[in-house]
């Protein structure tokens, strides 16, 4: 009796799950915390053994690639086709801090398997789901009958992304050349939930600032020279004030320029999501959801533009009152941007419109840290269709649509290489990512495995032009 394809992969896949997960305990075993120089060795040892891991998987070409900081892995695997698509997948090897004082129930490098739970810093975050791409690319070769993959396949697996990725982009501009892809796949992000696999279409981009404010040269009396000089505290209060309109939209003129506005299709998909929004008031720990007239809180997080106030000071801060006009004041900002909008042209309109604020006698200077760039992937592209498509044979179920509301550097990646960034990730939100007690579900790393497994052929087909 003849097989499915779909049978003959998962049958793959089970026969070499054992050997499959031992591999990722021993890579979970290596404490490659970024974040702390004692573990820089550490750091070095998890590229090291994951070059020869994946040297082990078939890949002709592994090079463990220096940073001025942590070193990254890349791996390379072409495809005896040479009209297929480049495919480059990324994801990091290093993981947060984790200690068991922080309530870990077992060693958080000593990987625990409870039921079909697998527990340890990075097993969902980022190892597990690097690693289900070894066991992915090895079924897909087994039950093609293919010795090289159906794309050129590379690997970019960072070391240091849990510290803010300093060298990242540098790391990829730098390697430019060898990191051209038709198509990124980033397998650093999760799903809905267990039961409602998804794929994520894109992530918000974000601008920084610091706003300072200088009145008098030092406090001065407020009975002697208030009312009559301009207060920074008070400056400072208005263009808190002044960032947002009646409806809740920033009012910054030009902030919205070029934005990708959200499709119905997308609008219609989102509201589809089994969304609790009195649950998710629970974890956000706040009394009532909040924002943009117009819009659902999945597409407030997800899809629009904001400006939130992450910090306000100044003037007197002790106990009792102090009678003074201040001489200075700040003010904290971020911005989080979408599709379409660009930093530079976000952080001139915010120059501009602080400018136009400033009363006379107000110095004050407005410094720009961190920004990252939005990225977004349309729903018909047809690598997104690719990959929704093999997490629908994994999941035996149409997959739905989410964006990501944060921030990462996989705008980078689609910046400097010029091309979209798809996400394929099988982690829930119960996983504990940066939590004590972080996990992997089992049944859900190896349905990763099979989308991974189905991915390079359709992607072949999906992206020859
Ligand atoms: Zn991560």
């Amino acid at each position: 009796m003849s097989q499915t394809p779909d049978n003959a992969v998962r049958q793959y896949i089970e026969q070499n799950s054992e050997a499959f997960l031992d591999d990722l305990k021993d890579w979970l075993r290596i404490p490659s915390v970024s974040a702390q120089p004692e573990h820089a060795d550490d750091v070095r040892r998890s590229a090291d053994w994951l070059a020869a891991k994946l040297k082990e998987t078939g890949f002709p070409v592994t090079e463990v690639w220096e940073t001025a900081g942590a070193p990254a892995v890349f791996a390379e695997w072409p495809s005896d086709d040479p009209d297929a698509p480049t495919v480059l997948v990324y994801g990091h090897h290093d993981v947060q801090p984790a200690a068991r004082e922080d309530g870990w129930d077992t060693d958080p490098f000593e990987p625990e398997t409870k039921g079909r739970q697998l527990y340890a810093r990075g097993a969902a975050d980022d190892k597990g789901q690097v690693f289900f791409h070894t066991l992915g690319v090895r079924a897909h070769l087994a039950t093609t009958g293919r010795t090289t993959p159906a794309v050129h396949l590379k690997l970019l697996i960072e070391g240091e992304e849990e510290s803010g990725s300093p060298h990242f982009r540098t790391l990829i501009e730098q390697h430019r050349r060898r990191l051209a892809a038709d198509a990124v796949i980033v397998s650093d992000t999760g799903m809905w939930s267990e039961t409602t696999p998804t794929v994520c279409t894109g992530m918000r981009g974000l601008v920084e600032c610091e706003l300072s404010l200088c009145g008098p040269d030092q406090d001065i009396h407020s009975g002697s020279f208030g009312g009559a000089v301009p207060n920074p505290a008070t400056v400072a209060g208005r263009i808190v004030a002044a960032l947002h309109d009646a409806e809740n939209k920033v009012a910054i003129p030009g902030f919205y320029d070029g934005i990708t506005e959200l499709t119905d299709r997308e609008r219609a998909l989102f509201a589809e999501l089994p969304f609790d929004e009195q649950e998710w008031l629970r974890t956000a720990k706040s009394y009532a959801a909040h924002g943009e007239q117009g819009y659902s809180t999945l597409e407030r997080i997800w899809a629009r533009p904001t400006a939130e106030v992450n910090g306000i000071g100044g003037g007197y801060q002790g106990a009792g009152g102090k009678t003074v006009v201040p001489s200075s004041a700040f003010v904290k900002l971020s911005f989080r941007i979408v599709a379409g909008q660009d930093p530079a042209r976000v952080e001139a309109a915010i120059t501009q419109w602080v400018e136009a604020q400033m009363p006379a006698g107000i110095r004050h200077t407005l410094t720009f840290s961190g920004a990252t760039r939005p990225c977004l992937t349309p729903l018909d592209h047809p690598a997104l269709e690719a990959v929704a498509r093999s997490m629908g044979r994994a999941f035996e179920q149409p997959v739905r649509f989410t964006r990501e509301g944060g921030s990462g550097p996989a705008a980078d990646l689609q910046d400097v290489l010029e091309s979209p960034v798809l996400f394929l990730g099988i982690s829930v939100p119960s996983d504990g990512w940066h939590a004590p007690n972080e996990k992997v579900e089992l049944d859900l790393l190896m349905k990763g495995v099979e989308a991974a497994a189905y991915l390079w052929t359709d992607l072949a087909g999906s992206l020859r032009t």
